[in-house]
């Protein structure tokens, strides 16, 4: 895959939502319509809401787990049916992004959760990139590519 700044941005879309467990479907249904400019096959517009879903939920439940925070989603749409959209938080963080990425680690089993969030963002993406600092938040990029290309 190219890198980012070798391809030329089509639209983005820029939005804000508070860390409300109703705003996890809102934001994986909004960011699917805008994705559907590139004509993804129903398939990949639902490896995308699935991808959105796992990204925002950890937000909602981890990153802000005790209290209620912004979420940051930037959309934007490359030539070549290239689509990166970075979910954003400034919650707890993480302490081993490593670790986090790592099939059923999960630091909330009291709440049963299965630890499987990153993996299913990185089966339904071609490529999935975290950057966190502890305190002061973190940010999940997913990149798809429709049509295989
Ligand atoms: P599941 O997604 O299966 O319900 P999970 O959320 O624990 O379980 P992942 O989504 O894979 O599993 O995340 C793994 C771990 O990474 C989480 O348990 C949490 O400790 C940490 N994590 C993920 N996203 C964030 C975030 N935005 N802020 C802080 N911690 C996070
Ligand atoms: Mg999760």
């Amino acid at each position: 895959m190219k890198r980012d700044q070798d391809k030329k941005i089509l639209n983005e879309m820029k939005i804000k939502l508070p860390s409300l467990s109703v705003n996890e479907s809102l934001a994986r249904s909004v960011v699917a319509a805008f994705c559907s400019q590139l004509d993804p096959s129903a398939t990949e517009i639902a490896d995308v809401k699935c991808a959105v879903s796992e990204a925002v939920t950890n937000c909602i439940v981890h990153a802000y787990r005790d209290t209620i925070g912004v979420i940051y989603i930037n959309v934007r749409l490359y030539e070549g049916g290239v689509v990166r959209i970075e979910i954003k938080d400034k919650g707890c963080g993480i302490e081993d992004v490593k670790t986090a990425r790592q099939p059923l680690f999960t630091t909330d089993a009291a709440n049963e959760r299965s630890g499987m969030g990153f993996t299913v963002m990185e089966s339904f993406c071609d490529k999935v990139r975290v950057t966190s600092k502890v305190g002061k938040g973190s940010s999940v990029t997913l990149f798809k590519i429709f049509g295989g290309r």
